[in-house]
């Protein structure tokens, strides 16, 4: 018998797993979104006056180690290739970034081989940091305190609104650090941008006869929802719980949109690591799309701060009260029946767009054939992090 589902939230988790739900299985989805468009935080337009692609909430930019991921995104849509290259201001110089060979040579005005940067940086690096803690001491374990404060230190302050070393060693660990001069910021071998956006790939997700998505619609945890045979809950968990046992922490991400003639800053990530500098980054969105010709140019400033109530939430802090927190909310989703909890908000953990999507398409593999096969069905996917 054809069952009824209901997806909350039409952002890469929600999209992936209706498309995978009604291929493989028989079903109609009902997906409801709070925001005047799909593709959660992902969403892209173009900007009315210039015709430029937008990132509308910060630059993402796909890249994955996983073919099939990689195959899946361009299933949906085209991709060009685009290697993201971010530079930074640091005291008043503009550096290359990941922390490279360049880098290292720019901050400390030498002409290092690959081989003397890595016995260098083993001069500055502090073993007396054996097990490293937190963010700062994975910094000045293997990059020493120059690198550090020249490129870490005040952007993260600014970023998560903490000191450092309140922070998991694992945010730092995002970024690589290469003895050579790859200024790639990623280190994954697929990577590109969708020629139309990441909406217009969210749109063809969706695009089913028994596929309806509502926009506009908020969620509200009391909401009878028994006409359901499931529920696919991808908002913040401690929302779906009405905060009973407090809000976990996020910062949220404001940006101030500024117009100019030309090319603005000449490539699409400026980032700002002085902490004196109000914003983290600038984002000149019509770098994403080379291949486009615009003669005017948009470009957001990026600031960062505390998530009030009414702020999207963007990054999770999972600082140790957060954590304790998460436990409790986890525990009470998984006594719930028809119930599940999918992607960055109802996990509460830090992901890319590649982690969001592999972990839609492997949960709605497990739990369509949980479902089929009438096993218990899973709450969550899996759970590491
Ligand atoms: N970071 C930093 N300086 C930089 C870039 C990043 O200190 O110039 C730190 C900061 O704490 C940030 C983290 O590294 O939150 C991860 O950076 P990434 O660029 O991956 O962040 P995202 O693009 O997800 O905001």
């Amino acid at each position: 018998m054809k069952k009824k589902y209901l997806i909350i939230g039409a952002g890469f988790s929600g999209t992936v797993l209706a498309d995978q739900l009604v291929k493989h299985s028989d079903c109609s989805i009902d997906i409801w979104d709070e925001r005047e468009h799909i593709g959660g935080n992902c969403h892209t337009k173009r900007d009315e006056q210039t015709g430029i692609m937008v990132h509308q909430y910060g630059p993402h930019i796909f890249n994955t180690d996983k073919k099939e991921i990689w195959d899946f995104v361009n299933s949906l849509g085209e991709f060009r290739p685009y290697v993201h290259r971010v530079k930074a201001m640091s005291n008043g110089k503009i550096y290359s970034l990941p922390v490279n060979l360049h880098t290292i040579n720019q901050l400390f005005g030498r002409s290092f081989t690959p081989e003397e940067a890595k016995a260098f940086l083993e001069t500055l690096a502090d073993k007396a940091i054996e097990d490293p803690k937190n963010f700062e001491e994975q910094a000045l374990r293997f990059i020493g305190k120059e690198l550090y404060y020249a490129f870490f230190y005040g952007y993260t302050k600014k970023q998560w609104g903490c000191e450092p070393t309140e922070l998991p060693a694992s945010i730092l660990k995002r970024i690589p650090v290469r003895f050579n001069y790859d200024d790639n910021y990623h280190n994954n071998i697929y990577t590109g941008i969708p020629v139309n956006g990441y909406t217009a790939l969210m749109e063809k997700l969706i695009d089913h006869a028994e596929i309806t998505v509502t926009l506009n619609k908020k969620f509200d945890p009391a909401t009878d929802v028994s006409g359901y045979d499931h529920v696919f809950y991808t908002g913040p968990i401690d929302a779906w719980f009405r905060f009973k046992y407090g809000r976990l922490g996020y910062r949220t991400v404001t940006f101030e949109t500024h117009y100019a003639d030309g090319d603005f800053q000449g490539t699409t990530q400026m980032n700002f690591c002085d902490e004196n500098v109000p914003y983290t980054r600038i984002t000149e969105h019509k770098h994403f799309t080379n291949w486009e010709q615009h003669d005017r140019t948009i470009y957001f400033k990026e600031f960062s701060k505390e998530t009030e109530p009414s702020d999207i939430p963007y990054y999770p802090k999972r600082l140790e009260q957060d954590k304790t927190l998460l436990l409790k909310y986890r525990s009470d989703a998984g006594a719930l029946q028809k119930v599940s909890f999918l992607g960055r908000l109802a996990t509460y953990r830090y992901m890319d767009m590649h982690h969001v999507i592999g972990e839609a398409l492997s949960f709605a593999k497990t739990w369509i054939q949980a479902s089929k096969n009438n096993e218990k069905l899973p709450v969550f996917p899996n759970l590491e992090a």
